[in-house]
């Protein structure tokens, strides 16, 4: 028989779980096969853990680890992945965001043996301000045009994949993570189905319109040196640009002597090229501190408590 592993990321979602669990327990009993969900407390300053820890005294299905502090639902995600046991694994929201409902269509895609993985897609985005939309649209664009991860608009991290998959994502040990972008690089067979935004159950979104767009800018610098490619082009450009006005205003003085004028030009062209070079500077800047944080190995999460023995702590 077949086992389910289902990953819960939670921050601050006292409200939320006991909801999650009832419906997400309700539809895995249904399908008769067996089943663990791993709740992942991601430092939360509320009463998650502890609401958390009640229901898994209840229910020998439910798994916790209790992150050591706040290190992000990317981290959580991995410490999922390290540390379950099925033989498909998804990753859901703790707010019911992901349908549960989709949880059977998913396994019998698996089951047919076409598809390694079958991912849930938005495909409106109803109750989303229209700014945020609009700029989620422009990252999907861009991103696709200029990196080697292939992003679907919309795609969520509710996935469910068989456990090849899962080992490949593993693999993948970068300490700055982009999910959506490292579920595309690994590639394998993927089912996208689509259905309509849900709502937050309860609670409140922990991603705010500046988090969301540092997180996007970190996914198109992890997967795509077009930044770097548009800097030396932007360089020699201007080498070659600058070449051309130096043999000009050779040529120019031999010919008409050298009036001083054009002091103003000159301060213009001293300002602007000095501004694409600052520039250029900050985007190498950028990967340089990607990379540092690369080479300095940290681990991506620490676990201080967990009702499982098996459980790998840092990782
Ligand atoms: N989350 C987390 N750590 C964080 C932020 C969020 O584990 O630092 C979890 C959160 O509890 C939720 C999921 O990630 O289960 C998605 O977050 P949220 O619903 O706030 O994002 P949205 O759906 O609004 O994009
Ligand atoms: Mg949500």
């Amino acid at each position: 028989m077949k086992k389910i592993s289902i990953i819960v990321p939670c921050f601050n979602e006292e409200e939320s779980v006991p909801l999650f669990y009832s419906e997400v327990t309700s539809v895995l009993k249904g399908l008769h096969t067996d089943y663990e969900i791993i709740f992942i407390d991601d430092g939360s300053e509320d009463k998650t853990f502890q609401t958390i820890k009640k229901i898994s005294e209840k229910d020998k299905h439910v798994l916790y680890l209790s992150f050591s502090r706040n290190f992000g639902k990317e981290s959580a995600m991995l410490a999922g992945f390290c540390n379950c046991h099925g033989d498909y694994i998804t990753v859901m929201d703790a707010d019911l965001q992901d349908p549960p409902s989709l949880l059977p269509e998913m396994i019998g895609y698996l089951d047919s043996g076409e598809y390694d993985s079958a991912a849930a897609r938005r495909v409106t985005r109803k109750g989303e301000p229209p700014i945020r939309s609009w700029f989620a649209r422009m990252f999907y664009k861009l991103i696709n045009r200029f990196s080697d991860a292939d992003i679907m608009d919309g795609a969520r991290d509710y996935r469910l994949m068989k456990r090849e998959m899962v080992e490949a994502v593993i693999a993948m040990s970068e300490y700055n993570r982009f999910s959506k972008g490292i579920f595309g690089w690994v590639g394998f067979r993927t089912k996208w189905l689509p259905y309509e935004n849900v709502e937050r159950a309860a609670g409140e979104t922990k991603w705010g319109f500046w988090k969301l767009f540092r997180y996007a800018l970190d996914g198109i610098i992890n997967f795509s040196q077009a930044p770097l490619n548009i800097a030396s082009w932007m360089g020699t450009i201007m080498t070659i640009v600058s070449f051309i006005a130096i043999v000009f205003i050779v040529i120019r003085k031999l010919l008409f002597g050298d009036p001083v004028a054009g002091w103003a030009s000159t301060i213009c062209i001293i300002v602007f090229i000095g501004g694409i070079q600052l520039m250029i500077l900050g985007i190498i800047g950028k990967y340089l501190s990607k990379t540092y944080l690369e080479v300095k190995n940290r681990p991506h999460f620490i676990i201080s408590e967990a009702n499982f023995t098996d459980a790998k702590k840092i990782g």
